[in-house]
């Protein structure tokens, strides 16, 4: 072999090495079904999207129902609806298939039992027969003595026949994780480093209740691991979880997954992100007419920037400049004025039918003009449009048979509503001479500007009253335009008062 192919060889080898080794990444995604995605959730799941992509990993959808109180009829296709829309696309889970399935934790039971059989023979896990009155009287108790609710361990040493006898009279029990008593526990996140817990701090918290259904701190260790999952990615709140987490992982013997611990998005006012429905539901965002271009433009720069500090990306530039590298650790700041900026931006970049396609469903009743039309009226608001659902009120006035307003809108500055009615007159005087097949914004600037500037009058006191004659508004398109899209035969109705 003569060394040039040698190192043809090497190299090709070493190319197929890495693929190899880049494809093992495995993320997943695991929503609970409460009948909305929540706007952290969306950070949540394109951080593992463009993570996962930049790994040239797979993405799993896994569905977390065991929380039975929460659960919402039809919320996971409406999860899957959501995440379409956004364009979150997954390599595996439930919808799609794949080999490590069911991917929902209710199909999963006897997978968890067959696990928690196994952690407790390994001791890492006891059954606690502590009845909810026994224990609301302890956290009571705790509570007068100010110290931190915790379980105070009393079914933890039972012995074995005890146990046993309990359970055959038919006493209910729940099944908690048995964590060390003292000592340290180190945990290693990808962003934080490392992170100490003391273990007196911890509780031995409930992995299965007494219905026999795990938590989810149960569910979420034994399906990321049966599904070979690599990256977890999770929001900050779950850190506490961490260290009891990594332990379960220990008990069983099992490798832990890598975490990655998004940072909190907090409010404007630096305070937690509400968690009502209506204000933080990516389906509200949706409805009230945000493009899911800005959505997630706006959600990766809530815990990355890019290098050089780009405010506009969309998912293409995203997912090819990504990296982890560019992840924070401080609070991200919910800033609704930026992502409503950012809203404009891209509705800006649709192209004019597009924006007309978009807008239909906020136009109601006023749909069923010409396509030509709302063509016309779309493009006037296109400039100024933040989210779609203002379209309906900012252009109704462009669909009224009559407007309604009060005469002292004509008013301007020192011209009294009698002065702007009778500039009004002069106004509807140049335009009519205007042939209809010359009825353009630029035909009617000029018939009315050169008739001003020639008699030096004051432009404002002419335009403004034009503008509310047309619009009925202090605040519209300039009133040129709007009279092209009226048509001359409306604008004249409407300019004479
Ligand atoms: N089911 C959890 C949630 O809805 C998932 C948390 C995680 O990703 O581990 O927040």
């Amino acid at each position: 072999m003569n060394t040039y192919y040698r190192f043809f060889v090497a190299t090709l080898l070493r190319m197929t090495k890495k693929r190899s080794f880049m494809s093992k990444v495995r993320t997943r995604f695991g929503p609970s079904p409460t009948g909305f995605l929540h706007i952290g959730g969306l950070r949540t799941v394109l951080f593992d999207f463009l993570f996962t992509k930049s790994q040239g990993g797979k993405l799993i959808l896994r569905i977390e129902d065991t929380d039975q109180k929460r659960e919402v009829e039809g919320a996971a296709e409406k999860l899957i609806d959501i995440l379409s829309w956004v364009g979150i696309k997954f390599d595996e889970g439930l919808d799609i298939g794949g080999k490590y399935g069911p991917y929902i934790q209710s199909q999963r039971l006897d997978i968890y039992k067959k696990h928690i059989e196994e952690l407790l023979k390994l001791n890492g896990a006891y059954q606690c027969f502590c009845t909810p009155e026994r224990l609301t009287k302890m956290r009571e108790d705790q509570q007068k003595k100010k110290l931190p609710p915790k379980y105070d361990r009393a079914c933890r040493d039972l012995s074995e026949d005890e146990v046993n006898k309990k359970i055959k009279a038919g006493e209910k029990f729940v099944i908690r994780q048995k964590l060390p008593l003292e000592g340290e526990i180190k945990v290693y996140d990808k962003l934080k480093g490392e992170i100490k817990f003391k273990a007196k701090d911890l509780d031995d918290h409930v992995l299965i209740k007494s219905s026999g259904i795990p938590t989810y701190q149960f569910a979420n260790v034994v399906d990321d691991h049966e599904m070979e999952i690599t990256h977890v990615l999770r929001g900050d709140e779950w850190i506490a979880s961490f260290p009891k987490n990594i332990l379960l992982y220990e008990a069983f013997g099992w490798k832990p997954p890598k975490f990655i611990h998004l940072p909190l998005v907090l409010d404007k006012n630096g305070g937690k992100l509400s968690k009502r429905q209506g204000d933080v539901a990516v389906e509200y965002f949706r409805e009230k007419g945000y493009l899911p271009e800005a959505l997630i433009n706006f959600c990766a720069l809530l815990g990355w920037h890019p290098k050089n500090d780009d405010e506009i990306l969309n998912m293409d530039r995203l997912t090819k400049e990504f990296n982890i590298k560019g992840m924070g650790i401080s609070p991200a700041i919910f800033d609704t004025e930026k992502l409503d900026y950012l809203n404009g931006y891209y509705i800006r970049q649709k192209s004019l039918d597009e924006l007309v396609e978009l807008c239909k469903p906020y136009l109601k009743k006023n749909i069923k003009k010409s396509k030509e039309y709302l063509r016309k009226v779309i493009a006037l608001e296109q400039e100024r449009l933040k989210k779609l659902s203002e379209i309906g009120e900012l252009t109704e006035f462009f669909f009224v048979d009559k407007l309604e307003y009060p005469d002292e809108m004509l008013a301007w500055k020192k011209l009294t509503v009698s002065a702007a009615k009778k500039n009004l007159k002069t106004v509807y005087e140049l335009l009519e001479k205007i042939p209809e097949k010359n009825w353009t914004n630029d035909s009617i600037e000029d018939a009315l500007m050169s008739y001003l500037k020639a008699k030096e009058l004051k432009v404002g006191e002419y335009l403004w009253p034009m503008r509310v004659a047309l619009t009925g508004r202090k605040a519209s398109p300039g009133p040129f335009d709007v009279a092209e899209v009226l048509g001359k035969e409306e604008s004249l109705k409407r300019i004479k008062i």
